[in-house]
C-alpha cells in the first residue's frame, strides 16, 4: 500500500483524501491542516491523523480538542508521495521541503509549471509524470480543456482552439469573496493566461482563451469554437465525446439546463458532495459547421481534478500504467454517469 500525505486539507485536499482512500492500492498516511476549522472534523470522522501545517500550531489545535499527530515535517516523513492542496503560492514554498526530505510530491495548478518536472492531466500526458519528484496537476479549467483536447486531437487534428471561460466567482464556501453583484472581464487583457497554460500540456496547440468571473460558486462554464483539421459529424464528435470516461455528454432530453441542474443530478446520484468529475458537455451544443465545432462544457472546479490527483500518484510512484491507473480510479471513485434511460432496464426474474 502506498501511503499518500495530504499537506494542506481545503477544498481539494478533503477530495484528494477521500479519492486516495477509495483506491486499492493506496492509503491515507495523513492530512495537514493550517487552523482547527469546521474541516478538521471530516478528517476525524474519517480517521485520518491530523497533523498541524504550520509548525507552531499544534496546541491550537490541541487546546480545540484535536488529537495532532505532528507537524507537516512529520507528515511528510511518514509519506511515499505527498499531494499538496496549500492555497496557491504555498504549494511553491513547500516543495523544497519535499525535495529537501527525498519525497515525491504533487502540487496543484495555481503553481508554477517551471518548478516541476512535468504539467499533469491523465488523458493528456499520464507517461510525462513516470518516476518523477514533483508534478503540478494542472487548473480545474485546464483540466476540462486539455480532456476535450484529447480526443479531438486524435481523432480530428485541431487546428485552433478558441475558448470564452465563464468563471466562477468563488467556491461555495470562499465568503470572503462575495457577497457579489458583478460581471469581470477576468483577465481584461485577451489573451488570458488559460490558453498558455493548456501549453503545458500541448506544447504544440494553438489555443487563444479570454476569461469572465460571474457572481456564481457551482461551476465554470466553457463557450468553445474549435476549427478541425477534418470536417466530422455532430455525431460524430457527439459519439467521441461520449466514450470517454471523464466526460459526460448530457443528453437533451434529461432537461438539464444549467449547472444548478447538473448538480441537483449529481446529488440525486448519490455523489459525494455533489461533486461532478467529469466534464459536463451539452450533447445539444455540439454542432460542427465545416471543419469549426461549437460546444457548452460545464467544469466542476472543485472535483474535476481529483482523479488527475490519483493518477498523478500512480505515475510518479510507477504502481500502474495509464490505461490501469485511470480504469482502477474510475472505477474505485465511480466516474460515470450514464443516462439512466439508455441503460437496459434489468431482466425480469424467472
Ligand atoms: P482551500 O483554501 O480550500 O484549502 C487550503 C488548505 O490548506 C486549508 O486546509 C488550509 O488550512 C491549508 N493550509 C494553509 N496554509 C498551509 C500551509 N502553509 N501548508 C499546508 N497547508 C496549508 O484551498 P483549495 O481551494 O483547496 O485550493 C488548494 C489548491 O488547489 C490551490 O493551489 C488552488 O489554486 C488549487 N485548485 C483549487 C480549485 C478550486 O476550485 N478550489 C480548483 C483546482 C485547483
Amino acid at each position: 500500500m502506498l501511503k499518500v500525505g495530504i499537506n494542506g486539507y481545503g477544498t481539494i485536499g478533503k477530495r484528494v483524501a477521500d479519492a486516495v482512500a477509495a483506491q486499492p492500492d493506496m492509503t491515507v498516511c495523513g492530512v495537514a491542516k493550517a487552523s482547527p476549522d469546521f474541516g478538521a472534523d471530516g478528517a476525524v470522522q474519517r480517521d485520518y491523523p491530523l497533523y498541524s501545517a504550520i509548525g507552531d500550531r499544534v496546541e491550537t489545535f490541541r487546546a480545540a480538542g484535536y488529537e495532532v499527530a505532528g507537524t507537516s515535517d512529520d507528515l511528510i516523513a511518514e509519506s511515499d508521495v505527498i499531494v499538496d492542496a496549500a492555497p496557491g503560492g504555498i504549494g511553491a514554498e513547500n516543495l523544497t521541503r519535499y525535495e529537501a526530505a527525498g519525497v515525491p510530491a504533487i502540487v496543484q495548478g495555481k503553481e508554477s509549471d517551471d518548478l516541476v518536472d512535468t504539467s499533469f492531466n491523465a488523458r493528456a500526458n499520464f507517461e510525462d509524470a513516470e518516476g518523477a519528484d514533483a508534478v503540478r496537476v494542472v487548473s480545474c479549467n485546464t483540466t476540462g480543456l486539455s480532456r476535450l483536447v484529447a480526443p479531438l486531437e486524435e481523432n480530428y487534428g485541431v487546428e485552433k482552439v478558441r475558448a470564452t471561460l465563464v468563471r466562477r466567482g468563488g467556491d461555495p464556501d470562499q465568503t470572503g469573496r462575495g457577497p457579489i453583484n458583478d460581471i469581470l472581464p477576468d483577465p481584461i487583457a485577451v489573451p488570458s493566461h488559460h490558453g498558455p497554460d493548456v501549453n503545458t500540456i500541448f506544447p504544440d496547440l494553438s489555443i487563444d482563451t479570454m476569461g469572465l468571473k460571474v457572481p456564481a460558486t457551482l461551476m465554470h462554464m466553457h463557450s468553445l469554437n474549435i476549427e478541425l483539421e477534418s470536417e466530422p459529424t455532430d455525431q460524430a464528435v457527439h459519439e467521441l465525446l461520449a466514450e470517454e470516461s471523464r466526460i459526460f455528454v448530457v443528453d437533451e432530453g434529461m432537461a438539464i439546463d444549467g449547472t444548478g441542474k447538473l448538480r441537483e443530478f449529481a446529488r440525486d446520484r448519490g455523489r459525494p458532495r455533489g461533486d461532478l468529475w467529469e466534464n459536463c458537455v451539452w450533447g445539444e451544443s455540439i454542432n460542427v459547421e465545416g471543419s469549426e465545432l461549437y460546444m457548452f462544457q460545464a467544469i466542476h472546479q472543485e472535483s474535476d481534478v481529483i482523479p488527475e490527483n490519483v493518477d498523478a500518484i500512480r505515475a510518479m510512484a510507477g504502481i500502474a500504467g495509464k490505461e490501469e491507473s485511470m480504469a482502477l480510479t474510475d472505477e474505485h471513485l465511480g466516474i460515470g454517469l450514464p443516462d439512466p434511460r439508455s441503460v437496459p432496464a434489468p431482466s425480469p426474474t424467472p
